[in-house]
């Protein structure tokens, strides 16, 4: 089968023909319908430090993928040829601690599908049954790729009640940019966004944020007078991976307030503490998707009016995969999805 793989210990990305993976007793085989690409494979195209430490090679990336069962192991139950499925891409250890109460975004031992296994664009790829989430019919393929990001958005934004709050989110990529419209859908007051780049601030306008705020131009303060806000805000989500982004997240944070940070930061970033111990402010960590409650929510809301079709910006056939990774590393892009049905 054909499959993107990082074949030698230097930046890029090689479209092979490798075998198809085997199906271990409790693993289904997805026929890859669609893949989209994250920030994650961009490091690994890029062979950075990170990445040389983590990923052995010869791997087959991508972990954000939609499918079909296409054949499963002797032990699964629940699933069937055909079945319709996106790929949870954390696989847990299921006997630590977290795994053993239902906690298996919390385990410790995580393995991820496209970074420590073989992943997901490739014409086929196997995981644990257990990490397949079946989709309901009107869930199509597009969105069906981008779950996984998706599910961070959903898992970060649903971390707090957000019913009638103002909430700045920095960091207008693809999640950053989902993150809003959920906000917006679930409910929040003021949804501020910032970010450095304008391509993406006009698609967090679109996807209902308040302000969609460059702050190489505008500073956030001055947005929060012209909105009337007297003291400050009342959740923050930290998506930007920028530790700029932070400080001036946590400057603008009422007290009491709540952050999440998902975006990855570099090591040993500093922080003025000051600011959370004497604001009380709350920070929580968010890591994947909280397995299976952040899945069944994004469907319900998904089902129930949450718009996200204009991060999915561009759809390029998996050969074309140079051109798409060109793209996704430009940053005039929302989601840009691989199509591996085509023969
Ligand atoms: P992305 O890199 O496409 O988006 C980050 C955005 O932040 C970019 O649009 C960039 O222009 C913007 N930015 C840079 N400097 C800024 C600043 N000073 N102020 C405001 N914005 C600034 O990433 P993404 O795919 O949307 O993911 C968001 C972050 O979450 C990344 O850091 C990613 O590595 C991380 N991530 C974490 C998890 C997790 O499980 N914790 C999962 C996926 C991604
Ligand atoms: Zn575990």
């Amino acid at each position: 089968m054909r499959a993107l793989v990082k074949k030698k210990p230097e930046p890029g990305i090689w479209l092979e023909e490798v075998p198809v993976p085997e199906v271990g007793h409790n693993d289904v085989l997805i026929r890859v319908h669609r893949a989209s690409i994250c920030g994650t494979d961009i490091h690994i195209y890029n062979w950075d430090a990170w990445s040389q430490h983590t990923i052995p090679v010869p791997m087959t990336i991508g972990h954000e993928f939609v499918g079909e069962i296409a054949g499963m192991g002797g032990e699964v139950t629940g699933f069937k040829e055909g079945d319709r499925v996106a790929g949870e891409g954390h696989i847990t250890c299921g006997y630590c601690r977290n795994c053993r109460a239902g906690r298996r975004h919390l385990c410790r031992n995580t393995i991820g599908v496209g970074v420590n296994r073989p992943g997901g664009f490739a014409e086929y790829v196997a995981i644990p049954a257990t990490n397949a989430f079946r989709l309901p019919d009107n869930i199509d393929d597009d969105i069906g790729a981008i779950l996984d990001p998706l599910g961070n958005a959903t898992h970060t934004a649903l971390s707090f009640d957000l019913v009638g709050e103002d909430v700045l989110i920095t960091g207008a990529g693809p999640i950053g940019i989902m993150a809003t419209a959920i906000a917006r859908h679930v409910g929040a007051r003021f949804i501020v966004v910032t970010d450095v780049n304008d391509y993406r601030l006009d698609l967090a306008a679109r996807m209902g944020a308040t302000r969609a705020v460059n702050v190489r131009r505008t500073n956030v303060s001055e947005v929060m007078r012209e909105l009337g806000m007297q003291e400050g805000f009342d959740v923050g989500m930290e998506m930007s991976g920028s530790p700029e982004a932070l400080q001036s997240l946590l400057d603008v944070m009422n007290h009491g307030g709540k952050v999440a940070l998902l975006g990855i930061l570099p090591e040993k970033t500093a922080i003025n503490l000051d600011e959370v111990i004497f604001k009380g402010l709350w920070i929580k960590g968010i890591y994947g998707r909280e397995m299976f409650e952040t899945w069944y929510k994004m469907i319900a809301m998904l089902q129930s009016g949450l718009d996200v079709i204009p991060v999915l910006t561009h759809h390029l056939p998996a050969e074309e995969f140079e051109k798409a990774f060109e793209i996704m590393r430009s940053g005039r892009s929302g989601k840009v999805v691989l199509d591996w049905s085509a023969k």
